[in-house]
């Protein structure tokens, strides 16, 4: 699966650039990881070293957001106490393709950022491996982040054969497709938690944000729509003969949108973490407004075509920064110039039924038994 990463340094098309989506819904969820951060260490007996790790950190600031965050919280936290802050490890995972590089180079500014009392009581270090395989050794982790990633899975579902025009899920289609993807994502998300149910110490936390559905039908209309677009613009470049019917019928994403029902049964089912909070927090496709209640995009209906256009290459370079790669491996790198031009096509073409579409991410916090 060397294949799944996002695309890396930070050119116009990089995950580093492109990821400002991920970003506001995780500034919306700050306020829930401060909290079970502080709630961690209202409880526990102050160890000298406090073990955190961001699993699927990419390319880019993001996942330092997230680490100042949980660092300032830890430090405010003890000198509330009135405890000396301990040293905190930060351990930065993802697959070993991912650039890593472009993260390292952003630590500098992440340190300068820190609260005056933890410069050089706070270490940075990357974990290269699938966190579907033990990272770390047992016991040894006290706070879990991961946004963003859960939705992806260890490989592609088997059993997709008759899923030829499309690169996901998308209607009509046979219901034993659904079932593979649902399958694969129910196995991968258990083993997920049990590899980190052995890495975390008792009463340790979890926050996870990822990408979901709300209907429970999977092919209803606020499944991935990204994926619909790329699926109809690799149609257009096998119709021009520039792809292979072949090599589009024999591409599908692994990756997997579950609803909230589906997201509670594998953590109740798997049993080793209890359910602090789960949230849904929505965002549009065309702009980064986010929320716990629906939003609705306040555009102008008519706005220019020009102002349209930026709005949907913008959308378009976030798609391709998370899957080239992918597509670059499977279909080679001449055909991704084309491929989103006719992106920017389709999602010109739909802008006014996607506009107010929300897509739809689930926040849960969980604690280790
Ligand atoms: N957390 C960041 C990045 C999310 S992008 C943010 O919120 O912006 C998703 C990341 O998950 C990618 O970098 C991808 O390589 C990583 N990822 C996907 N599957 C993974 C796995 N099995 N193990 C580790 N990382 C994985």
């Amino acid at each position: 699966m060397g294949v799944l990463s996002m695309k890396g340094g930070d050119g116009e098309h990089s995950y580093a650039n492109n990821s400002e989506a991920q970003k506001s819904i995780t500034s919306d969820a700050k306020p829930e990881v401060v909290k079970s951060v502080n709630e961690m260490i209202v409880k526990m007996d102050f160890p000298g070293c406090i073990k955190v790790a961001d699993l699927g950190c990419s390319s880019g600031e993001n996942t330092f957001l997230v680490m100042s965050e949980i660092v300032n919280t830890i430090i405010t936290t003890y000198q509330q106490k009135g405890q000396n802050p301990p040293e905190i490890d930060c351990c930065l995972n993802d697959l070993p393709d991912n650039d890593f590089n472009t993260t390292f180079k952003l630590i500098p500014s992440f340190h300068e950022k820190l609260k005056m009392n933890i410069k050089g009581k706070c270490f940075v270090s990357g974990s290269p491996g699938s966190f579907y395989t033990r990272l770390f050794p047992s016991k040894s982790l006290h706070f879990v982040h991961s946004s963003f990633c859960l939705h992806w899975l260890s490989k592609v579902p088997d059993g997709l054969e008759e899923n030829k025009k499309n690169v996901y899920l998308r209607s009509p289609c046979p219901p034993s497709l659904y079932e593979s993807y649902l399958n694969q994502f129910k196995n991968d998300f258990s083993t997920f938690l049990r590899m980190r149910a052995e890495e975390t110490m008792p009463s340790g936390r979890m926050a996870l944000t990822l990408v979901g559905r709300k209907t429970l039908d999977p092919l209803s209309k606020d499944c991935f729509k990204d994926w619909s677009l790329v699926s109809d613009s690799l149609l257009d470049l096998v119709s021009e003969g520039v792809v292979k019917e072949s090599d589009l019928e024999s591409f599908n994403l692994p990756y997997y949108n579950p609803d909230e029902s589906e997201v509670k049964e594998v953590i109740d089912n798997e049993g080793s973490f209890e359910i602090n909070n789960f949230e849904t927090i929505f965002g549009l496709l065309f702009s980064y407004k986010t929320g716990r209640s629906e939003v609705k995009d306040d555009c102008d209906d008519d706005v220019d075509h020009s102002r349209r256009f930026e709005v949907v290459k913008k959308r378009a370079n976030l798609a391709r920064s998370i899957i080239e790669p992918m597509l670059v491996a499977h279909f080679g790198d001449a055909i991704i110039d084309r491929l989103f031009e006719k992106y920017i096509y389709h999602a010109g073409r739909r802008y006014d039924t996607l506009r107010n579409k929300p897509t739809v991410n689930f926040f849960v916090s969980l604690t280790r038994k």
